[in-house]
């Protein structure tokens, strides 16, 4: 009775003893973290914001999160958790917009860096190879404004402008002028990065170019960008934005490979896979006019797949008429069903930021703040006949869920010294299915459904070993990831090692366990 009295009394104290313990290691971080000299701050509370994505499946809560007023309060703040030592669990997220999709930009129970607070004067520089110093926290969209005070403009985009500069060239940057400039992470000069030891560093080609390399499509893992040198262009004032339809897969990625190669071609060129979809043309009515309305309003789209090339042509007003002639010559080269060419004159900064238009749409109608399961996939050319062939043919039947994008890339427009996973062949298709999920649904358009869907593509895929890569990657396992790397990740791993050691970046791609 006596023993049984006496355990039970030690097991209380040595409970007690161990919670208090546990809190004080959790209590002891924010204290510690609240003694570093910072021109910015800290919050510990109402950081729910950081645990949201556009993907809007996971949700991690972290510790703390950093508003930083200059780059010396990211590396102290980085320094401070590698010398806690491999022993310490924090981790340290850089937050750009948070567009990713399957809480890349969180950290549980880590730091989040609010990249957008790391405000930074941009710097544009004339001349004949004009450039942009920009923070690595800036939105796209901002450049773009900032740069067309001067006539200049980023050669590169993404499709939605309301990302930063250190989200996209985490992963790549690609939209339909990658055919000619390559994606955004090859119009870079140079960066300073915040390595995962605290050291800020100048990288390019030439200083620190194993750094370079790495960061560029190096899922924030060796270090966070704080600045880059981004390169302009002349900018045109404005874009003939072009659509056209084929209903034979052959025949429209035959035009689309042959407009990305030629010398002489548009500015922009993508695709789209529409599906069970009736009255297209009428749909597209509000914002593109028909070459020719009378057989236009006789086109009927009847639910088939058909597959729209996209197009744009840069122009500056005086210079209408050259470009409608040039238009109509390549337009000429291709052989999509001629009834349904439609096509519309905007402004240069309304065709960049055109999916911005959609967002104010969507969001009117509640359909942005709700899980969007996306799937983005790089196919090599020899393959896209087969996958569209299965995909299109057998696993997805209606593209209402989202946009399904569709467009040929040429890799010698990428450097294969920086970190992303390209297909082995010359040419390859991105293939983007963007789907959102209704929330209640329990139909095809819920978020199982869709989760199902993509799996069974990738499965497909890895069957039919077709060599198709991720982009904006996912994966669950170190063994995934290293498949996706494949010869290339011995390379990331040795970099990993030489900038950030203890694991301590971007928690949240879940390739590093964290060294404890
Ligand atoms: P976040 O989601 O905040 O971060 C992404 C990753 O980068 C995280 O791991 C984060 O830790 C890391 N990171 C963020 N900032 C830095 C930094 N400064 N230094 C180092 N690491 C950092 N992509 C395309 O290529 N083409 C498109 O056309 C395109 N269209 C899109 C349209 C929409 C509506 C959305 C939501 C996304 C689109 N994307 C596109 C994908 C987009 O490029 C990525 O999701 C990108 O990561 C989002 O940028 P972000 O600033 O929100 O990054």
């Amino acid at each position: 009775q006596t023993n049984l009295l006496f355990i039970r009394s030690f097991m209380i104290l040595l409970l007690s003893f161990l919670a208090i313990k546990l809190n004080l290691c959790f209590s002891s971080i924010p204290s510690s973290l609240k003694t570093l000299h910072l021109l910015g701050h800290f919050t510990f509370n109402e950081n729910e914001f950081a645990t949201r994505d556009f993907g809007g499946q996971y949700h991690f809560l972290p510790m703390a999160v950093l508003h930083p007023k200059s780059v010396s309060d990211i590396a102290a703040t980085i320094k401070h958790v590698w010398q806690r030592g491999p022993g310490s669990e924090l981790t340290v997220a850089a937050r750009g917009n948070g567009h990713s999709l399957q809480g890349q930009a969180q950290a549980q129970r880590g730091i989040v860096i609010k990249m957008e607070a790391l405000r930074r004067e941009m710097q544009i520089h004339t001349g004949t190879k004009p450039y942009v110093d920009v923070s690595g926290g800036e939105l796209w969209i901002n450049i773009l404004r900032e740069s067309l005070k001067y006539g200049l403009a980023p050669k590169s985009w993404t499709d939605y402008l309301h990302l930063t500069v250190g989200g996209t060239l985490s992963n790549a940057g690609i939209s339909g002028q990658a055919f000619r400039h390559g994606p955004q992470i090859s119009n870079v000069h140079q960066l300073e990065v915040v390595t995962g030891k605290g050291e800020v560093l100048n990288c390019s080609e030439q200083q620190n170019a194993d750094l370079f390399h790495g960061v560029l499509g190096g899922l924030g893992q060796f270090g966070i960008i704080t600045q880059a040198r981004i390169s302009l262009e002349p900018a045109p004032t404005r874009v003939m934005w072009i659509r056209v339809l084929y209903s034979d897969f052959s025949t429209f990625s035959r035009d689309q490979e042959h407009l990305i190669s030629a010398g002489k071609t548009f500015d922009y060129i993508e695709g789209l896979v529409v599906m069970n979809k009736t009255g297209l043309l009428n749909n597209w009515r509000s914002s593109f006019n028909p070459k020719d309305p009378v057989q236009a309003s006789r086109f009927k789209s009847d639910g088939r797949t058909l597959f729209c090339l996209e197009l744009g042509k840069y122009f500056n007003s005086e210079e209408t008429d050259v470009a409608n002639q040039e238009i109509e010559m390549l337009l000429s080269q291709c052989s999509y069903i001629p009834s349904t060419l439609i096509q519309s004159e905007v402004s240069y900064i309304d065709f960049l930021d055109r999916v911005h238009a959609s967002e104010l749409k969507m969001r009117s109608r509640g359909l942005w703040e709700i899980p969007h399961p996306w799937l983005n996939l790089l196919i090599p050319r020899s393959k896209i006949h087969n996958f569209v062939q299965e995909v299109f043919g057998n696993i997805i039947t209606d593209t209402s869920n989202g946009p399904v994008l569709v467009y040929p890339l040429n890799k010698s427009k990428w450097n294969n010294r920086t970190s992303v996973a390209l297909p082995e062949e010359d040419t390859f298709y991105l293939v983007a299915l963007l789907s959102h999920a209704v929330p209640s649904s329990t139909g095809t358009d819920s978020l199982e459904h869709i989760l199902a869907q993509n799996e069974r593509i990738l499965n497909f895929c890895e069957a039919a070993h077709l060599g198709v890569k991720q982009y904006l990657p996912h994966y669950t396992t170190q063994d995934q990831w290293q498949a996706h790397f494949g010869p290339r990740w011995e390379v990331f791993v040795r970099r990993k090692s030489a900038y950030d050691p203890l694991a301590i970046l971007a928690p949240g791609q879940r390739i590093f366990p964290k060294a404890i």
